[in-house]
């Protein structure tokens, strides 16, 4: 084992389960399903026979690339796509940094950006988010790293950045400045219009969250041409099959349909932060598919014991969320994604259980 691998822990997703009858809130996927127009394109490819399964892939991804080109408005040269925005992450910090060239990323943020880092032996400068998610560009500008990760809207916080925000540390910092935009479908703002003013931004999509494909596995990155050929010298041959490629570029088209489910979910989970909020709880203002939300104690709203427990009665109770302990900003919290309406009546109906059996009071009381 290399050094690097050795140093390095793996990157924990969340739990996929086995068996039915689970509510999945903790991976942020959507609770409906991909465009009718991306079933009909994977079921064209494959053809009655699978017969052009035969064939490798085109090795570019030529026309999915081209599609989100066409997308955001911009050139070919400026889009690499990967087998899900991971894939591409990964190739950036290959691409990037190395035992002198360090890593930066906001705290906390995407855990697997650690990992990556960890994995091409480079250090990792992390500079703090507030609970209001704000955070100190002349940190960002002064960390010394190559490449900087920076998650808008932010994971796990949910509040989205000002372009405002991003523009002055683009401004200031001389490295590459990666805007992992997984959950901008989900926000009022996106930074792709930043992409012509500067050279060192690059941004990140994904087909998971959005455009529910994260069974599909594929994202891609837009950037400067300098950088896409530089990721296309390090990425697979054949890093993306055939049907991930035209399934790709069929979401991209059916701009209809994904207005109406984005819109959709977004209206749940305002509806499922007015609820929880009417009940006492705190929660994080969000622009994502998720929200960050901390259940009522006794003695103060937020707790860690309290976010733990929760969490253990809920996942009892068959409803799957995510808990951060690690960090003490992110303990008191659960990230619960935004499922449909019926879902997030399941949860608020366990939740409301557990307060009512006590279940922060009664951990106040031992504690
Ligand atoms: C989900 C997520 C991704 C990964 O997306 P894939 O395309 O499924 O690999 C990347 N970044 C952030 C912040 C995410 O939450």
């Amino acid at each position: 084992m290399s050094a690097a691998v050795a140093a390095q822990s793996a990157y924990t997703p969340g739990e996929q389960p086995q068996g039915g009858g689970w509510i999945k809130l903790n991976t942020n996927e959507n609770p409906y399903p991909p465009s009718p127009l991306v079933v009909a394109a994977i079921q064209r490819e494959l053809g009655g026979d699978g017969a052009s399964l035969r064939l490798y892939p085109s090795p570019k991804s030529a026309p999915l690339r081209l599609a989100a080109a066409r997308f955001h408005g911009t050139n070919v040269e400026n889009v690499i796509v990967g087998n899900g925005s991971d894939d591409v992450l990964n190739l950036l910090a290959r691409t990037f940094s190395d035992a002198s060239r360090p890593v930066g990323m906001l705290d906390p943020s995407y855990s697997l950006y650690p990992v990556l880092s960890g994995l091409c032996a480079a250090s990792v400068r992390r500079v703090p988010v507030s609970i209001e998610g704000d955070f100190d560009a002349d940190a960002v500008a002064g960390c010394a790293a190559n490449i900087f990760f920076l998650t808008n809207p932010n994971a796990p916080l949910g509040t989205a950045f000002s372009r405002e925000k991003i523009e002055s540390v683009l401004a200031r910092f001389d490295g590459l400045l990666v805007v992992d935009e997984a959950y901008a479908p989900f926000a009022n703002a996106d930074t792709t219009g930043l992409l012509s003013e500067y050279p060192n931004l690059v941004i990140t999509r994904t087909f998971s969250k959005a455009y529910a494909l994260a069974g599909m596995r594929v994202g891609y990155a837009l950037a400067s041409a300098e950088v896409i050929a530089a990721l296309d010298r390090v990425r697979d041959s054949y890093n993306l099959d055939r049907l991930a490629q035209v399934a790709g570029a069929a979401a991209l088209e059916d701009t209809a349909y994904y207005e109406r489910t984005i819109a959709t979910i977004k209206a749940t989970r305002e509806a499922t932060a007015a609820a929880l909020q009417g009940r006492g709880w705190r929660v994080l203002p969000s622009q994502a598919n998720f929200l960050m939300v901390s259940p009522p104690s006794e003695r103060s709203i937020s707790s860690a014991p309290a976010a733990a427990a929760l969490f253990q009665f809920l996942k009892e109770n068959k409803v799957l969320t995510r808990h951060f302990p690690q960090n003490p900003l992110t303990a008191p919290f659960l990230r619960v994604s935004i499922g449909n309406d019926a879902e997030m009546a399941v949860f608020l109906d366990i939740a409301d259980k557990w307060v009512a059996a006590g279940g922060a009071a009664q951990l106040a009381s031992v504690s």
